[in-house]
This record gives structure tokens, C-alpha cells and sequence, in this order.
């Protein structure tokens, strides 16, 4: 099997008329402010390039605190404005016509993330996009139902003849401040605007400085599918300054935030001078866990998929398998053979099965952690190479010979990097399994119906599969325990992140 770069220079171009525009010249992006864009107050801008050739694509607004001030402000008069009005049909209608717009401009989203991003094309076409409108969709229909209650009081003390009255309702919990990652940009972005729109909140949304190209082409499709002026506000820059200002802005209400475990902390200490309201989604070292019964045909490509997608960018990646000793070498080998099998090259090139990561600071990130381990003992049985004209890409790699205290096996390396190592008796994997700081995500790999459900109650995950790794659904909810956050996106749950209960009690 052998591993071929097919990035020789000649990128692939685009089929879209904006993105050949965009790729004609270099342009400044600016910010989307009240909706309409606007240069940031003082002007700085950050180059944004395609990770596979270090080639500029556009330079977009470092916004300062200055630029929060006004994104905010715009999104706090629109709390009060048009949108407070909006019924439930109404913002469901919208919502629906957002999703209806994303799959109108499938194409030219899916090429804006593979350029921006790196990610191969079929990720963006068959995963992420149609997934970015369907969270729209979803929530479209959440949207309808955000009820209370009526409560049934004890209460004895009011007045003569009087009768208590108690209900509850939901609120919009107000200005949302939503942060959001590289790896997955247009996905993990709908996953907060989608909940928080469909709750009647409005939106500052600060997308990663490296990926911020298909947000503001969605802040565009939202403003075409009716959303008013000033719910949803676009503030492109660094962390340190645009993201930090927007967290501790006294007019935010909300922070929801998807990003790294570091950057959570930050985020935590941004909240607690006005005691915002944050959810933190972060990262993960997720275990896949195979039974000595596993089904082989859907284990090994369900694992090298698993950590391979998107090379490995994904928060729930299984980076870490623990195998029964007894199908240990069968199942690494098998999983080795896929990943040097996979075809490498740039997103926009359809043959190419895994692109490069997102940076090359990311990559030497990836490079260090695979030294490392080898300097440390590991055994790389495959990949492990960085590569690449841009050097960029890092061929799909699986190590063994690890120990759990080495930081390629416990910490989160975000490439398509899996550690993997053979276990005799399953409570000792099991204990493996939970002796980390994360808990995103895990597999349990087994044709034992009991010995599934009891595992998947015993890890410490956000989620278990069985018999799958990385199924997404809006339906579904997702997030971590320990230091993989708190709070759930997607799913019903997600509307909690966005609405207030309020109580109000009558003497009737
Ligand atoms: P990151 O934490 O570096 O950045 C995330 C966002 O936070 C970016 O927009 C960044 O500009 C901003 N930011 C950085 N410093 C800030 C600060 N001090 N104040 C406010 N904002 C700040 O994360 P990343 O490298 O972009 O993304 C990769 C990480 O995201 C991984 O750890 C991955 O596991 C995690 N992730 C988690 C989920 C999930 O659902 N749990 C999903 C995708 C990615």
C-alpha cells in the first residue's frame, strides 16, 4: 500500500462563480455588523490561507474590542427589536428558509470549507454541510414547542377567597456570544445559531481566525432568508483580543463556546466578572473498545474512519483502541492497511480521501507528539510522516507500544494519529478507558448485547457508540463530561444553553 500526495502545485479549481471570484484577488473581509459588512474600527486583518499550499485566500478583520462594542450593541437592540416579535411559526419559517439556502448553496459552501479549512470535499458534501442545514431544520421544528408549565402549588396563604395561579415560561436567555473552532467551521457554528435563533436570541458569533470564510457567507444566507439586521453579528479575529473582549463583554448574556480545553478555562475565567452564563464543548481523547467478538468487517474500517475523518480533526476522534489480545495484531493491521491505503491530497481534488491539517503549526504540533512517542519506545506501525509542499500533511498513522502516561496516549492530539494497544481482561480496559481527563466520547465494538449496555453505562463519556464511532444527528445530543466541558449542543437539550425558565406566580 503506499501513500501519495497529489499535491504537486496544480491545486484543482472551483466550480463556484464566488469562490473563483474570491481566488481572482486577494480581499479583505470585513466584519458583519447589523447586518451589513463594515472595515473594523482600527484596521488590522489576518491572512487566511489554504492549509494545502500555504496560498493566501483572503485576508479577514482582526476586530478589536471597539468592533465587539458595536457588535454588541447591535445585538442588544435587536433583542428589543423585530425579532421579539417573531412567533414561533415566524422563526421557524426562518430557520427553514436558512436550511433551504445552505443546501441552494451547497457547492460553493463545501468548496469555501475545503479551501479555507483543508478538509476533503466528499467531508464537506456528504457530512458537514447537509448536516449544517439539517441542524437548521431541526431546530426549525424546536422552535414551535418551547413550552412551560402549569405548576400545581401548595401555597395556603393568600389572601381570603383567593385562589394561587403558577405557571412557567421560556425565555430567550438574551445576547449570545458564540465562539467556535477550525476544524469542523460551518457544523459546529450552526450548532449554536440554529438553538439560539429558534429561542429568539441574538448573536454575536466569533468564528476561528483560520477558518472564518463560510461563516460570514452564512451570516449572508441569514440575513437573505429574513433573520433581521442585528440578530446575528459576525466578529472575525484572533482570540486573545476579539474573542476575549467579546466573553468578558459585560452584554452578553450567554457564552457558548466549542473549542479547546485551554481556551475553556480562559473563557471560564472571561465569565465570572459578570457571572455569564457559559456551556463549554471541548476537546477529547476518545477510546474505541474492542471485544474479543467484535465483528471485524464493521470494527476496523469503523475505527480507522473513526480517526482518520477528516484527518483526525474531530473532537470525538477515537484516537486511543483498546483490543482483546487475541484479535490485537489482526485488527491493528487491518486498520494500518486502510490508513496506508488512503489517498492524500488536496479537499478539492474528489479522489482525495484525507487532506492536510489545518495549519503548519498544527501539523508540527502532531509531528512533536509522533517523536516523541518513538523516542519514548512506541512503535509506529504505519504513517507517522509529515509531509506535504506546505508540510501540512501527516500520513495516517497508528502506534503502539505506548504507556498511558505518555502525552501522544492521553492527551489530545487532533490529527490522524491512533494509539493502540491489546488488552487480556476487559474491567482493566475498561479502567484504561476512563483513566483520562476527557470524557467526549467512546466505541464499545461487540456483538454482546449485555456486555454493551454495561459498558456504555460504565464509561465516562458524553457519549457511547456501539458498534460505531462519530454518528452525528441534530436530534442527537453532544457533549463531554470531566474536562470535556459541560452543557450539550444538538439535540432538544441544546435549547437550554438559550432559554431562561421564569416562574410567575398569581393570587387570582
Ligand atoms: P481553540 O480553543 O484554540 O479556539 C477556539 C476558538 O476560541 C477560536 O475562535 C479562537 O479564536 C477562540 N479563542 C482563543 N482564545 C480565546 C480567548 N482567550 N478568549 C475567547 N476566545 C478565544 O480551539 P481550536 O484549536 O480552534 O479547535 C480545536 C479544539 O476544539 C480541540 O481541542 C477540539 O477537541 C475542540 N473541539 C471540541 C468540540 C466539541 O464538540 N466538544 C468540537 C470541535 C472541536
Amino acid at each position: 500500500m503506499s501513500q501519495i500526495v497529489v499535491n504537486d502545485g496544480a491545486t484543482p479549481s472551483p466550480q463556484t462563480e464566488n469562490v473563483k471570484a474570491l481566488l481572482s484577488c486577494v480581499q479583505d473581509k470585513q466584519l458583519y455588523i447589523n447586518g451589513a459588512y463594515q472595515a473594523p474600527a482600527k484596521s488590522g486583518y489576518l491572512e487566511t490561507t489554504d492549509p494545502s499550499t500555504g496560498k493566501l485566500l483572503a485576508r479577514i478583520a482582526n476586530a478589536t474590542a471597539e468592533d465587539v462594542d458595536a457588535a454588541v450593541d447591535a445585538a442588544r437592540a435587536a433583542l428589543k427589536g423585530a425579532w421579539a416579535a417573531y412567533t414561533p411559526l415566524e422563526r421557524s419559517a426562518v430557520l427553514n428558509r436558512i436550511a433551504d439556502l445552505i443546501e441552494a448553496n451547497m457547492d460553493e459552501l463545501c468548496e469555501l470549507e475545503v479551501l479555507d479549512q483543508g478538509k476533503p470535499y466528499y467531508v464537506a458534501r456528504w457530512a458537514e454541510i447537509p448536516a449544517t442545514a439539517n441542524q437548521f431544520r431541526f431546530f426549525a421544528g424546536q422552535a414551535l414547542s418551547l413550552d412551560g408549565n402549569t405548576v400545581n402549588t401548595s401555597i395556603n396563604y393568600q389572601p381570603e377567597g383567593k385562589q394561587v395561579h403558577a405557571w412557567t415560561e421560556r425565555q430567550p436567555v438574551g445576547v449570545v456570544a458564540a465562539v467556535t473552532p477550525w476544524n469542523s467551521p460551518l457544523i459546529l457554528t450552526a450548532m449554536k445559531l440554529a438553538p439560539a435563533l429558534a429561542a429568539g436570541c441574538t448573536i454575536v458569533h466569533k468564528p476561528a481566525e483560520l477558518t472564518s470564510l463560510s461563516a460570514l457567507r452564512l451570516a449572508e444566507l441569514i440575513t437573505e432568508a429574513g433573520v433581521p439586521a442585528g440578530v446575528l453579528n459576525v466578529v472575525t479575529g484572533d482570540g486573545a483580543n476579539c474573542g476575549a473582549a467579546l466573553t468578558g463583554h459585560k452584554g452578553v448574556d450567554k457564552i457558548a463556546f466549542t473549542g479547546s480545553t485551554a481556551t475553556g478555562r480562559a473563557i471560564v475565567d472571561a465569565s465570572k466578572k459578570h457571572l455569564t452564563r457559559v456551556t463549554l464543548e471541548l476537546g477529547g481523547k476518545s477510546p474505541a473498545l474492542v471485544l474479543p467478538d467484535a465483528d471485524l468487517e464493521l470494527a476496523i474500517p469503523g475505527i480507522a474512519n473513526g480517526i482518520f475523518f477528516n484527518g483526525g480533526q474531530v473532537c470525538v476522534a477515537n484516537s486511543r483502541t483498546y483490543i482483546h489480545r487475541s484479535i490485537f495484531d489482526k485488527v491493528v493491521e487491518g486498520i494500518a492497511q486502510y490508513g496506508a491505503g488512503m489517498q492524500l491530497g488536496h479537499g478539492l481534488d474528489q479522489a482525495t480521501q484525507m487532506g492536510p491539517v489545518v495549519s503548519v503549526e498544527q501539523a508540527k504540533k502532531i509531528e512533536q507528539f509522533i517523536e516523541q512517542a518513538k523516542a519514548s519506545g512506541a512503535k509506529v506501525i504505519t504513517g507517522g510522516v509529515r509531509t506535504g509542499e506546505n508540510g501540512t500533511y501527516i500520513t495516517p498513522t497508528v502506534i503502539t507500544n505506548t504507556t498511558p502516561d505518555m502525552p501522544i496516549h492521553c492527551e489530545e492530539v487532533f490529527g490522524p494519529v491512533l494509539v493502540a494497544e491489546p488488552y487480556d481482561d476487559i474491567e482493566e480496559a475498561l479502567v484504561w478507558c476512563n483513566d483520562n481527563d476527557y470524557g467526549l466520547a467512546a466505541s464499545v465494538w461487540t456483538q454482546d448485547l449485555s456486555a454493551a449496555h454495561r459498558l456504555s453505562r460504565q464509561i465516562d463519556a458524553g457519549t457511547v457508540w456501539i458498534n460505531c464511532h462519530s454518528m452525528f444527528d441534530a436530534a442527537l445530543p453532544i457533549g463531554g463530561m470531566k474536562m470535556s466541558g459541560y452543557g450539550r449542543d444538538s439535540g432538544k437539550q441544546a435549547l437550554d444553553n438559550y432559554l431562561e425558565w421564569k416562574t410567575v406566580c398569581a393570587v387570582l
